[in-house]
């Protein structure tokens, strides 16, 4: 890894990430970016292996994703460029560090941190260590209690410095994409879990259908050790203290873990192929976090001053789950979602909440939605916004025209009942190539829905006008981003 980062120092940087719980050891993490040693505001990818300190196919396959994007950088590969451009990828090929020297020395099951929890000074087998797997706190009080199990989720949340670095770390970048890779030592092999379905947060994952989705893609493009099949997935809502389960709740994130091959040490002889087999699922990860989603900057409207500010989906939300704030130092907030209209509500100390209506997140990258937030301590209520969003203007039919032809527009498209009780003014005109407004079709207060209307190819004054290309220019709103303008011929 070193070598890497001295190798390519425009695309890695190489730094500690913290230190092991018992005996100090630097944890190493890789960070891929362009500009790697400068903190971008851009989407955050997290990749970690060997929280289970024996599973050492979790550490091969992210090494061997390091080195194959550093000579895929290297070609030029347009892909891998993009990535770097737009990502900031950090990869941790071993969390843990002590409990892995653990397993170098000798001991190779040795799954847990080197906590000496019988405090007797002595690395101890029988008694010692943390499972890093069930020390993180959605559900921690669910994990097993007594310090010899080998699952043993540790004194207290948080306990292990362990993850108290990669809290730390996701704190600072708020991860879109976090994965913990393991190879099966009890459970499933070729596998990837996703969340949940969980009573305390209401069931199912309020972005269950975003999160299946992912999963589905991810691990439908991993091939199995039989390079025939692809991964399983699979929805675990078990998960006392499991790292992915409060990466999600912490930050929406798309959490999964990846069990590598089916077993845990495996023979030598398959590990290129296997590490192989990894690829393009990291790639359809580097892909997600740049495409269907929303993120825009939160700022003061008078200082253009980022703003802390909690951002909620309102359509993927639930009371229990984690309150999600924008980047103090930015006031960007990001959220992966699947194509949809929703509900955006913005909240901050001293300022007007928010509320956007009819939101559309687009299915081509991340939507761009930036709020301005006005100061306003005393004020408790809630300023509502409906947006005319979904505008569509159609082109007319038929297209040349000579008698009449028809032209069809959309209205503010809404899944969210209490935009159908809204109105917004349409206007609808026809122009000249001169950019002269020749008729007025729709000039009206109009619900949202989908309406004609039938044109005669005549002016304002009913006179019929000569052959020649005609723009009709639909506006919805007050707002001048609310204009479509198409194109026509009529022919006479
Ligand atoms: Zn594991």
């Amino acid at each position: 890894m070193d070598s890497l980062a001295r190798e390519y120092p425009d695309l890695f940087y190489m730094d500690i990430l913290g230190y092991g719980t018992e005996y100090g050891e630097p944890i190493w993490y890789m960070k891929i970016s362009d500009n790697p040693e400068i903190d971008e505001d851009e989407p955050a990818i997290l990749l970690h292996g060997c929280m289970h300190a024996d599973e050492i196919l979790s550490t091969e396959v992210l090494m061997h994703y390091l080195k194959d994007f550093s000579r895929r950088y290297n070609e030029n590969d347009p892909r891998v460029l993009n990535w770097a451009r737009g990502l900031e990828i950090y990869v941790i090929p071993i969390l843990n560090v002590e409990g892995h020297k653990v397993v170098e020395d000798g001991i190779t099951w040795w799954r847990k941190t080197c906590r000496d929890n019988n405090l007797n000074g002595v690395f101890d087998t029988l008694m010692d260590g943390v499972d890093l797997n069930r020390n993180f706190s959605l559900g921690w009080s669910g994990g097993p209690a007594d310090t010899s199990d080998f699952f043993y989720r540790g004194p207290w949340p948080f306990s292990e410095s362990e993850a108290q670095a990669i809290r730390e770390l996701s704190y600072r970048k708020k991860f879109i994409i976090a994965i913990d890779y393991h190879s099966p030592t009890y459970g499933r092999p070729e596998v990837v879990y996703y969340s949940w379905n969980r009573s305390e947060m209401g069931g199912l994952a309020v972005d269950h259908k975003m999160l299946l989705d992912a999963a589905h893609n991810f691990a439908t493009s991993i091939l199995k050790d039989d390079g025939i099949n692809p991964y399983d997935y699979s929805q675990s809502s078990a998960g006392n203290g499991y790292h992915r389960m409060w990466q999600y709740n912490r930050f929406a994130a798309i959490a999964f873990t990846c069990e590598i091959s089916d077993t845990t040490i495996q023979d030598t002889s398959m590990v290129d192929m296997i590490c192989e087999h990894h690829i393009p699922g990291i790639e359809y990860l580097m892909d997600r976090a740049l495409g269907t989603g929303l993120n825009g900057l939160v700022t003061d409207a008078e200082t253009g001053e980022p703003v802390w500010a909690e951002v909620k989906i309102l359509q993927a939300y639930h009371p229990n789950m984690a309150r999600r704030f924008t980047i103090p130092e930015t006031g960007r907030y990001r959220r992966l979602l699947l194509p949809g209209i929703y509900t955006l509500e913005v909240e901050a100390d001293g300022y007007r909440t928010k509320r956007f209506y009819n939101l559309t997140v687009h299915g081509d990258g991340s939507t761009i939605f930036n709020v301005e937030m006005e100061p306003g301590r005393l004020y408790t209520g809630v300023d509502e916004i409906y947006l005319p969003d979904g505008l569509a203007l159609k082109q007319n039919y038929p297209n040349p025209f000579n008698a009449r032809t028809t032209i069809e527009y959309t209205v503010g498209p809404a899944d969210y009942s209490e935009i159908l009780k809204r109105e917004f003014p349409v206007n609808l005109a026809v122009y000249n190539l001169q950019g002269h407004k020749v008729t007025e079709l729709i000039n009206n207060i109009q619900h949202p829905g989908t309406y004609s209307i039938t044109w005669d190819a005549k002016d304002r004054h009913g006179n019929p006008l000569s052959t020649g290309v005609y723009f009709y220019r639909l506006e919805v709103g007050n707002s001048p981003n609310r204009i479509e303008t198409r194109k026509m011929l009529l022919v006479k």
